[in-house]
């Protein structure tokens, strides 16, 4: 990212070709983050599967660079499906989690013998008959959600262990191959927790004749955007007391009550490490697996693409409000960088190309874009620019590659969607696949 942004001219010409803003990857981060996952797996001698969540990102590099590492793909719909057969990956290692599964989606599942990790009765049931009518078996995982007595947040997902045991027992046409959860939060205890029901699950499984053999911990791996905690606690606390004295730094004295922890520990691998080591029904979490001969799997997004993603976009004018207050005015808008969270709290970087026009005095100012709301902000954090701001600067998002980007992108006002560029071995950006058609 840094290297790019060296070159400002080079960024605003990408702008001049492809609009902005434009969506910047570069998939090497990619080999670093699944390896600190499986270096974790290997010191616990656990063997495990890394299904990349393909929602957090929908550039089909990242389906290509997975593929290569050997890694497998979460999908969440048809056509994040068919596009990662479409570009070769093994269907062994495809998981389809959809959190509604038409009965077309079902029916390609089957056609391509992927697996389905069933959330509820009904699709359970669909797909039951679809294989029976077929004569084959449908490869499943059974999502589970926690026990109301576990401790654990209650969830839309999944069903109780006991409902699946009960649907099992009307002898469907699945092949049971795993147990699969997805917890809210990010927190390795609560994981810990949900592979000993998924343990429990298992024995009683396999004393009922199915062969369950692998365990699906879903997402939530957590990543840090920041790697100094003190800035983090420091804009709290100037945050909370800037609100108190009326002088907000945010928005009109939005509270952002609702962001990710942008600054974490552990993360990725020292994170899987804990789930591993934490004991678990007399042995360790990793002892538990192992003794069972299971795979354990995972459906990493976001801390997959750390450092995979930059979004680019063009300051077209700066202004006030009637109130006074300062705005810089972006091409783009707020869906083009959001996700969830009430903001993305990592800070903008200014790259000034030859061709910007006189920059302004040094301001402090908000971020607005394109949409015709009063609220439109890109960030809600009010951005300092020592070296002022001009018209035709390029602002960069960081380490947007992870849902950021593509997870709530809209076309309201019917302006595109931002472009998205692969960076090659060359070190030139060219359109991904998914722009030019799809697969
Ligand atoms: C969103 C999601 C993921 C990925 O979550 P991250 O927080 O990006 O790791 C994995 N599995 C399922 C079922 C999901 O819905």
């Amino acid at each position: 990212m840094e290297q790019v942004l060296a070159d400002a001219d080079g960024c605003s010409a990408l702008l001049e070709e492809y609009g902005s803003p434009v969506n910047l990857l570069d998939l090497a981060a990619l080999r670093r983050n699944a390896e600190e996952l499986a270096e974790a797996a290997r010191r616990h001698g656990v063997d495990l599967l890394i299904q990349v969540a393909r929602k957090a990102n929908k550039a089909l590099a990242v389906v290509d660079a997975a593929r290569e590492l050997g890694l497998g793909i979460d999908v969440g719909g048809q056509d994040e499906l068919l596009q990662v057969l479409g570009r070769g990956v093994d269907p062994r290692r495809v998981v389809l989690t959809a959190a509604v599964k038409p009965i077309s989606l079902l029916r390609l599942c089957l056609e391509h013998d992927v697996l389905c990790a069933l959330d509820n009765l009904d699709e359970a049931e669909e797909l039951s008959g679809l294989a029976r009518q077929q004569g084959v078996r449908a490869r499943v995982a059974l999502r589970i959600a926690p026990d109301p007595d576990s401790g654990l947040p209650p969830s839309r997902f999944g069903l109780l262990a006991e409902q699946w045991l009960q649907w099992l027992a009307g002898a469907p046409a699945v092949e049971v191959e795993g147990i699969h959860f997805h917890l809210h939060g990010y927190a390795a205890l609560d994981r810990v927790t949900m592979l000993g029901r998924a343990l429990v699950l298992v024995d009683e499984l396999r004393a009922r004749g199915h062969h369950p053999s692998n365990i699906d911990i879903g997402g939530g791996v957590p990543m840090s955007y920041l790697d100094d905690g003190q800035q983090w606690q420091d804009f709290w606390t100037a945050h909370h007391a800037a609100l108190e004295t009326g002088q907000p730094i945010t928005w009109r004295g939005h509270p952002l009550s609702n962001v990710y922890p942008y600054h974490q520990a552990p993360v990725r691998g020292v994170w899987l490490d804990e789930v591993l080591g934490a004991g678990l029904l007399g042995g360790s979490v990793a002892e538990q697996l192992r003794g069972r001969g299971l795979q354990l799997r995972c459906e990493p997004g976001r801390a997959m693409l750390d450092g995979c993603g930059m979004t680019l976009a063009r300051v077209v004018m700066r202004k006030q409000t009637s109130d006074g207050l300062d705005l810089v005015g972006l091409e783009m808008n707020r869906t083009q960088c959001r996700s969830t969270s009430d903001d993305f709290m990592v800070d903008p970087l200014l790259a000034r190309p030859g061709t910007a026009g006189a920059p302004s005095d040094p301001v402090e100012a908000w971020l607005v874009g394109a949409y015709c709301i009063e609220a439109e902000l890109i960030l809600q954090r009010r951005i300092a620019f020592p070296d002022g701001v001009a018209v035709g600067d390029v602002i960069a998002l960081p380490n947007t590659g992870g849902y950021l980007m593509h997870i709530l992108e809209s076309a309201s006002h019917q302006m595109p969607l931002a472009r998205n560029l692969v960076r090659g071995t060359d070190g030139g950006f060219r359109l991904d696949a998914i722009d030019l058609g799809g697969t």
